[in-house]
């Protein structure tokens, strides 16, 4: 029985689908005008370790994750660079991609576009002006808030100062503003603008998620995330549109992870706090450790990134690999153990059962290691043979499906996440050195992989190949792409 905190009810709810044995799954996705952070990331980690969680429970899941493409930021953005909106975020949208592949993260079913939704968009405000939930002012289109009398039951937002009428145009505000939204905006000189028939313009940003959810998902869907973040006024207008509009409920279990913050402060760029993932992969960790510790802070804590805590998530990666390495070890031909059943049953149980429970992380990760500290006793005594070996691999194996933490072979797009990294300018940014060579190194292999380009051009292949080969004798892998050279540090597999 698996059970969620829905921040609609703030209750602990059974989760049970519409349509037993399928869940339809909407996460709000980025907003691509800038290189995504780690805060960024954590949510859509704990999005992924929910949907993982539900596939290996057998429920079947179409996931929906928008791409933001058209609003206040992304326009800002593409105008100050001089360029149109999809020259603007094709670089964002591709980082996103990488990025999403080495944390391994199951893509979506469907990530759709914003530019590419705007009819449906344009039907959703129809509806809402011909049943009198949105009004015309200025060449614009708003939402009337007090029409719709569940506004503030998401965010428990307290209307009593609210102001009949008062309007605003932006697309994110606080909460102590809240007023009318703006649905349709009205041309700007300088913004994109539809010819549409309620008239020319572009859309507000919460209307995106409302059209296309609907479109992929259906008018009522099971489960919507997002960060603490989305709450207000995001989630709390996207239901607004969509019941004014559908005359349904919306989603029925709303989930929201915390936030992330660097060393207890909020993560800022004046503060020099603030990271990619790229900055993170520039210092030489792996990025399946990043992952380890976005999903190993339960999702409604906040989590506080330091690499303290970096460290401690590799040396209990390390401590998997160390154990799946015995396992491998183990040669000996025997009976099986008659422990080995039992020990499993128990992780297994604890592993689901608290997973099951609103998603306790911790609580499953501590059934795991006190399995590895079970079975590291055996294998010390020599207990173990071959067949248990290969049941207790293939059983931690099963449980990776969830958690997925193992090497990736997508780890050879790191190099190239570090180049974005780079672009951004805020490889640079290090708060705490690293303790080792590793920046040192990256400085040094960048420089080598550019002499060897130049010898390349100069069709000087025996240099060229004295580069790779001096590299590879330091354990730096090189691979020539369509998109220049990749580069990664060989790893020993840790199993
Ligand atoms: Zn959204």
């Amino acid at each position: 029985m698996i059970r969620f905190t829905n921040t609609l009810s703030g209750q602990v709810e059974r989760f049970s689908p519409i349509d037993p044995g399928v869940v339809k799954l909407y996460t709000c996705g980025p907003t691509v005008y800038d290189f995504p952070h780690i805060g960024n990331w954590r949510a859509y980690v704990f999005e992924d370790l929910l949907k993982r969680f539900l596939l290996f429970s057998g429920y079947k899941v179409t996931h929906v994750m928008n791409l933001t493409d058209v609003d206040d930021k992304t326009i800002r953005g593409a105008n100050a660079k001089g360029v149109g909106l999809e020259e603007y975020t094709r670089p964002f949208i591709e980082a996103f991609d990488l990025e999403r592949d080495v944390l391994n993260i199951l893509p979506a079913d469907h990530y759709p576009r914003a530019t590419g939704h705007i009819r449906e968009m344009v039907e959703i405000i129809k509806v809402l002006l011909e049943k009198g939930f949105a009004y015309r002012r200025d060449g614009s289109i708003y939402f009337a808030i007090d029409k719709f009398p569940a506004y503030g039951r998401l965010s428990k937002i307290n209307l009593e100062d609210l102001r009949p009428g008062s309007r605003g145009d932006a697309d994110e505000y606080e909460k102590d503003s809240v007023h009318d939204f703006a649905l349709w905006k009205a041309p700007k000189e300088g913004e994109p603008a539809w010819e549409t028939e309620i008239g020319p313009g572009r859309p507000g940003w919460h209307i995106e998620c409302s059209a296309m959810s609907s479109k992929y998902l259906g008018r009522t869907f099971d489960i919507h995330c997002g960060g603490v973040d989305n709450i207000f006024p995001h989630h709390e207008n996207e239901i607004a549109q969509s019941e004014a509009a559908n005359g349904v409920k919306f989603v029925n279990y709303w989930l929201h992870c915390h936030h992330l913050v660097v060393d207890g402060e909020k993560m800022a760029k004046s503060k020099g706090n603030f990271y990619t993932l790229g900055d993170i992969l520039a210092k030489g960790y792996n990025p399946l450790d990043v992952r380890y510790l976005l999903i190993s802070t339960h999702y409604r804590k906040m989590l506080n990134f330091t690499f303290d805590a970096l460290e401690q998530a590799k040396a209990a990666r390390s401590r998997l690999g160390n154990f799946l390495g015995a396992l491998k070890d183990v040669t000996k031909e025997g009976p099986a153990h008659a422990e080995i059943p039992e020990l499993i049953a128990t992780a297994r149980n604890g592993f689901i059962q608290s997973l099951e429970d609103d998603l306790n992380i911790s609580e499953a990760l501590g059934s795991i290691f006190d399995f590895v500290t079970n079975v590291n006793a055996l294998i010390a005594q020599d207990a173990l043979s071959k067949e248990d070996a290969q049941k207790i691999f293939e059983f931690y194996s099963s449980l990776d499906k969830v958690l997925a933490i193992k090497p990736s072979p997508v780890r050879s797009a790191v190099g190239k996440i570090i180049a974005h990294g780079r672009v951004s300018g805020r490889a640079t940014v290090t708060k705490d050195p690293p303790a080792d060579a590793d920046s040192i190194l990256e400085k040094e292999v960048l420089e080598k992989i550019e002499a060897r380009n130049k010898a390349r051009l100069e069709k000087n292949y025996a240099l060229a190949d004295a580069i790779r080969k001096d590299l590879l004798s330091r354990g730096i892998l090189l691979e020539d792409t369509k998109d220049g050279v990749l580069w990664k540090k060989a790893e020993l597999p840790i199993y």
